[in-house]
């Protein structure tokens, strides 16, 4: 009830697109009625969790921040979904994001932004900045995101709550909708790693409906947590240290270094040289595989189907309607930022361009990789800034499409590389805005990541 309450009380803050009362005290009554008849509950039993409105849930509004599939209620559930449920946890709502997750500040929803609780005339990160909102102002305790170039851990850092990356392939993307499906990938938002270890552990493992899920044993997390690494070798991606990055954020990142010192780590420098590819490589791979994912929503089968259309430029008279019809559809229901991805993603894959473009961009992706493996010979764990600046104000960014994807310059090369990440609050702005720690480690190593970010915090 009290998270209904601030739910209601909080609304000015957008951090919901959909957000049912009778539902959630449905669910509440069904676990309190299990709990009193002494049956088990599972590991989430009565915890609220709320879900980023990219993540089918069986007769629910999923709209994905957009215009296009505002009517859209699917027929079944996303594998993270039913996992929740068997788990028992309370679905809370589903939370604003940028349109099909392609944005960084929560922005480019069709539903209005999501603001910042530190300062509501700032945005809250993106794309799943509903999710980060709905933790940081304790309108839910554990909330799910997606992650497909930085979109659980930036919103993460500039909310001063705890965001994790999974290893792609630890999560299954069955229902979650597809944005770029090489990078995707479903992790927790919580309060602090505990919670995230046990929303982590819910949601993993192999899924048959997802042959890119990996059939690897789910380590239990939690149990882990507060045991120290063996080894704690951390490196420092020189990189990670470039012009752009704020000062007062990096004043809280080498601070955070230095709590490592002193917790005896081996502090190593270490260099990821291809790394200042990985924004141009990202936006060529990313909108590549959008372009192909969204040629699904045509007016056809499901989403948006346009009422007018008729003939509106010269020369569209001579199309035939059905092909008219798509195309009013597509125009009126995808959002600026959707079609300038699916623009460049059609240009970087059309023929006699794709060498030059998308196909080096796979390259530059594969080099990207092996920096990172190259890097992890030597050290456990990489750290540095999750963010380049703290939140910034609504509005500014929107006119430059280039300024907003430097946002991620930090959290892309994780994506291109399918390692995890994770982003914990190491301390705050001048003016009081949290700035986030970034932690990385090689593929299938989670539970190394929480247990090093475990000494930290
Ligand atoms: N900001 C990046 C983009 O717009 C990443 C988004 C995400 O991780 N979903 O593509």
């Amino acid at each position: 009830g009290g998270y209904l309450q601030r739910a209601d009380e909080l609304q000015r803050l957008n951090a919901f697109v959909h957000l049912d009362r009778d539902a959630v005290l449905a669910q509440a009554k069904a676990i309190d009625a299990r709990r009193q008849a002494g049956e088990p509950v599972g590991p989430l039993g009565g915890l609220p969790v709320a879900i980023k409105d990219v993540l089918c849930v069986n007769g629910e509004p999923t709209t994905c921040g957009s215009r296009m599939l505002e009517n859209f209620r699917p027929p079944y559930d996303a594998t993270v979904i039913a996992r929740l449920k068997s788990a028992g946890a309370i679905l809370f709502g589903k939370t604003n994001m940028d349109e099909f997750a392609m944005g960084s500040s929560t922005e480019n929803s069709a539903y209005g932004p999501t603001r910042n609780p530190w300062d509501e005339e700032r945005i809250p990160g993106g794309s799943s900045g509903g999710s980060a909102v709905a933790i940081a102002a304790d309108l839910a305790p554990l909330s799910l995101g997606t992650d497909t170039g930085g979109s659980i851990r930036q919103p993460a850092a500039l909310c001063g709550v705890v965001g994790l990356k999974p290893t792609y392939g630890r999560v299954s993307r069955y229902g979650l909708i597809a944005y770029a499906s090489s990078l995707d990938q479903v992790g927790p938002f919580a309060h602090d790693l505990a919670d995230a270890a046990l929303l982590l552990k819910v949601i993993s493992g192999r899924d048959p409906h997802d042959s890119t899920s990996v059939d690897a044993p789910v380590p239990d997390y939690s149990a882990t947590l507060d045991t120290p690494p063996e080894t704690l070798r951390i490196g420092i991606v020189r990189e990670f240290f470039s012009e752009g990055l704020d000062p007062e954020v990096e004043a809280a990142v080498r601070e955070a270094i230095r709590v490592y010192e002193k917790a005896g780590a081996t502090i190593k420098e270490v260099s990821l040289p291809h790394s200042k590819f990985g924004v141009p490589a990202y936006y060529l791979v990313a909108p590549a595989e959008c372009s192909s994912n969204l040629s699904r929503y045509d007016g056809t089968i499901y989403g948006h189907r346009a009422e007018d259309f008729s003939a509106k430029f010269p020369g569209e008279e001579d199309l035939p309607p059905l092909i008219r019809m798509m195309m009013a559809s597509r125009a009126e229901g995808f959002g600026a930022e959707v079609k300038r991805r699916i623009m460049l993603g059609t240009f970087a894959l059309s023929a006699g361009y794709a060498d030059q473009y998308y196909n080096q961009a796979l390259k530059v992706r594969r080099l990207i990789r092996n920096d990172f493996d190259t890097a992890f010979k030597d050290v456990d764990v990489l750290i540095g800034p999750t963010s380049p600046t703290a939140a910034f104000k609504l509005g500014e960014r929107t006119a430059d499409p280039l300024a907003m994807y430097l946002s991620d310059i930090y959290t892309i090369t994780a994506n291109l590389a399918g390692i995890p990440g994770l982003s914990i609050p190491c301390g705050s702005t001048a003016s009081g805005l949290p700035i986030g720690l970034q932690l990385l480690a090689p593929a299938f190593a989670e539970e190394n990541l929480l247990r090093t970010a475990r000494v930290f915090e």
